[in-house]
């Protein structure tokens, strides 16, 4: 029996937490979990909390019964948390949860994890939590709900495998995972490929607004807060506009800034090879995430956030060598 099952059986209450902004892994992960709890034991009161949920992964089982927070809740006999690498990456409202929970069972996959509980099935080769989770399951209980999260996660978290962080043994649980009668090309829609026409826009808008820096070696963008708001777009919806900048000849690094606030820059970032690190770029402004997808935040107004990538990456991914 794997740890997952011995927690899970343990415990007569379960919270599953996942990290803010939630994205497919996170999603995927958390109602994967969910919805085999339901399948394997059903005498469990299990609950799954994420604030601000996308409407992309709205086709999930167990989505509409996904819960805000709330104050009242006595404490979980287990709090699983996945796809989260550092406390600071749960949303505040949420922090209670963890830190009340008799037991804690970590599952995740980022290389800049500093979580320190005692049970941690932690694996940075892993290409998503999603998989890691299908490792731990026990495989009688992986329904077609199941099934759906868990691909869901391994295809965003793969960019639909394409991503260096995919290995064979990723198609190989796809291909299990396809086994349960998935609907595997309308998840893809859904959770990836689908856009509305202001989403459009706000692409547009980011490509008149891109500048090469360091030599061209990185691609740098941002969607003005105002426009935002004028098309009535928040973070999830423009979060694949880093993905699209990656996607440009000779560029080793991209980078996408969300502003969250008064002269204060959300940044994504991807890279186009291990050797630009960009979690470890990440962490020197205290954020992290994995060697070609990460994440930080900048404060200051646009022209000086663009001077600083420029001057902190020439100077720690050497490009002006
Ligand atoms: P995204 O650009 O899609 O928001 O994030 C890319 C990756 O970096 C994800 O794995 C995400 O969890 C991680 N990440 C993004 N922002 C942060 C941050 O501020 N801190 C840490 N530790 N990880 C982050
Ligand atoms: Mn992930």
């Amino acid at each position: 029996m794997s740890i997952l099952d011995e927690k899970i059986e343990k415990a007569k209450t379960i919270t599953i937490l996942g990290h803010m902004n939630a994205d497919g892994d996170c999603i995927g992960s958390e109602l994967g979990v969910y919805n085999y709890i339901l399948n394997k034991y059903n005498d469990k009161k299990v609950k799954v909390y994420v604030l601000h949920p996308s409407q992309r992964f709205k086709y999930l089982n167990g989505f509409d019964k996904i819960s805000e927070a709330t104050n009242d809740a006595e404490p979980y006999d287990l709090a699983i948390t996945v796809d989260v690498p550092t406390l600071e990456r749960i949303e505040k409202e949420l922090h209670s949860y963890l830190l009340t929970a008799k037991d804690v069972l970590v599952i995740d996959h980022h290389e800049t994890n500093n979580l320190n509980y005692k049970d941690m099935i932690t694996n940075k080769d892993a290409a998503a939590t999603c998989e890691i989770l299908y490792k731990l399951m026990d495989k009688d209980y992986i329904d077609k709900k199941v099934a759906e999260c868990l691909y869901t996660g391994l295809a965003t978290d793969t960019g639909v495998f394409r991503y260096s962080c995919t290995t064979p043994e990723t198609l190989v649980i796809a291909s299990e995972l396809m086994k349960k009668g998935i609907d595997f090309t309308n998840i893809l829609d859904e959770a990836i490929f689908l856009n509305n026409m202001n989403q459009r826009k706000a692409q547009a808008i980011a490509f008149e607004n891109a500048k090469f820096l360091c030599k061209g070696k990185v691609i740098f963008s941002y969607v003005p807060k105002d426009d935002l708001d004028t098309l009535g777009l928040n973070k999830n919806d423009i979060d694949n506009i880093v993905v699209y900048l990656r996607e440009t000849y000779n560029i080793k690094v991209a980078v996408f800034g969300y502003s969250i606030g008064h002269d204060i820059y959300k940044l994504s970032l991807r890279s186009n090879g291990d050797e630009y690190n960009v979690a470890e770029f990440a962490l020197r402004h205290s954020g992290g995430g994995h060697i070609r997808a990460a994440g930080c935040t900048i404060k200051g107004k646009i022209n000086d956030v663009i001077k600083i990538i420029n001057d902190d990456m020439n100077e720690f991914f050497h490009f002006d060598k």
